[in-house]
């Protein structure tokens, strides 16, 4: 399946077999060539997917700049099979060792573009290159949902943050407030109340809905209270966030004072790239995939927090992303594909 007859240009620093082949923030130009497999995203889910796609023995390669993802915003993970308790950074790390096991290449780059080539393979495009590829996998996950508020954008890293874990530390006996209500948003909690004198967690709804188990956490901790049915109209400071402004008065007042606030309500698919190919989206932008991770484009497949799955885990990510390089695999196995684009032609 390795095809060494055709090769283009691409740049970018890339990981591949354990050894950097070209790293840090020095570019060099390296050869590549059609591959069988182009994973775009290395969270959870893309980086199971390059395991099974490299034990397949396809020429692969995973496409991007924040190797780890999402996962690695979370210090406790204590329901990933295997591992009773792990952080997310440490269990990234496992997973990225083993595709090195592989001959999987980790691209560090950013995909900016892919065109769909005539009969049936892709053009993948990075910074300062190309991939040709025969079948895609988008596991390219999530960003954080902004609060859109007066005065969030303003005081973003200087009083409001997306990631109690990277930036709580700075709140060390200081009074702190997470805007959500989901299992997520109680976790950061529970992360801030490690520095924190008080947590605030303030929710629109009328009942917070973690696991249980991080529910009984919450409860037993004296440093954490809940704000139900509370909405944030306003934040506002001078230097750094000084109060936040509620829609309806808590304790007497709409003025509520805060040193920080963590936003933590919910998080949007990034599936544009997917869009633009003529990839199905469902209503809420998440990739619609079938039981075997397929969309509804020929050799096109999607797996993890970008997809319309609704339990949205480290474990189900690799479970989709596992699939989907299997169906990669029996795709490409199956077909005598044959590469044209532009006028550039390559052969299997
Ligand atoms: C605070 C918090 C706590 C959590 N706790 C747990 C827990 O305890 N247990 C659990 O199982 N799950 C937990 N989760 C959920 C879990 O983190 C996610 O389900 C999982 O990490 C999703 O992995 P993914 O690979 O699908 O997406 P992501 O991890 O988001 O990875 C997507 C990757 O795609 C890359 N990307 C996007 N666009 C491009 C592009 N154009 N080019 C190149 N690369 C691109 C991004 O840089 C990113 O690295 C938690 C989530 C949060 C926020």
């Amino acid at each position: 399946m390795v095809n060494n007859k055709y090769k283009y240009k691409t740049r970018g620093s890339i990981e591949s077999g354990g050894s950097i082949e070209s790293g840090g923030n020095v570019k060099s130009s390296h050869e590549t060539n059609l591959y069988d497999i182009v994973i775009i995203g290395a969270g959870v889910s893309g980086l199971s997917a390059g395991i099974y796609a490299g034990r397949f023995q396809m020429k692969t390669a995973v496409i991007d700049q924040h190797v780890g993802g999402t996962i690695v915003l979370t210090n406790d993970i204590s329901n990933y099979p295997g591992f009773k308790q792990i952080s997310g950074s440490e269990l990234i790390g496992k997973f990225r060792e083993h595709a090195k096991d592989y001959d999987v290449q980790i691209v560090k780059d950013h995909v900016e573009k892919i065109e769909k080539c005539k009969y049936g393979c892709f053009k993948i495009f990075i910074e300062n290159g190309h991939f040709h590829t025969k079948t895609i996998i988008f596991a390219t996950g999530t960003e954080w949902r902004k609060l859109n508020v007066p005065g969030e954008k303003e005081f973003t890293g200087r009083g409001v943050h997306y990631c109690a874990l990277c930036d709580g530390a700075f709140y060390k006996n200081k009074i702190v407030g997470v805007v959500g209500g989901s299992d997520s948003a109680v976790k950061e909690a529970l992360v801030l109340a490690g520095y924190a004198k008080k947590v605030y967690i303030i929710y629109r709804g009328d009942k917070i809905r973690p696991e249980p188990v991080n529910m009984k956490r919450i409860l037993e901790n004296k440093k954490i209270e809940i704000i139900n049915n509370t909405n944030i109209m306003e934040i506002k400071g001078n230097e750094l966030l000084e109060n936040v402004f509620f829609d309806k008065p808590y304790e007497g007042t709409k003025k509520f004072k805060l040193d920080g606030l963590f936003i933590e309500i919910g998080r949007i698919p990034l599936s544009g790239l997917a869009k633009n190919l003529g990839v199905e989206l469902n209503d809420k932008d998440e990739i619609s995939i079938d039981k075997h991770s397929s969309t509804n484009i020929k050799g096109v497949f999607a797996a993890g927090d970008v997809t319309d799955n609704d339990f949205k885990q480290a474990i189900t990510g690799a479970a989709e992303a596992t699939h989907a390089a299997y169906e990669a695999y029996k795709y490409i196995t199956g077909e005598k594909i044959i590469c044209m684009c532009d006028n550039e032609i390559e052969k299997d």
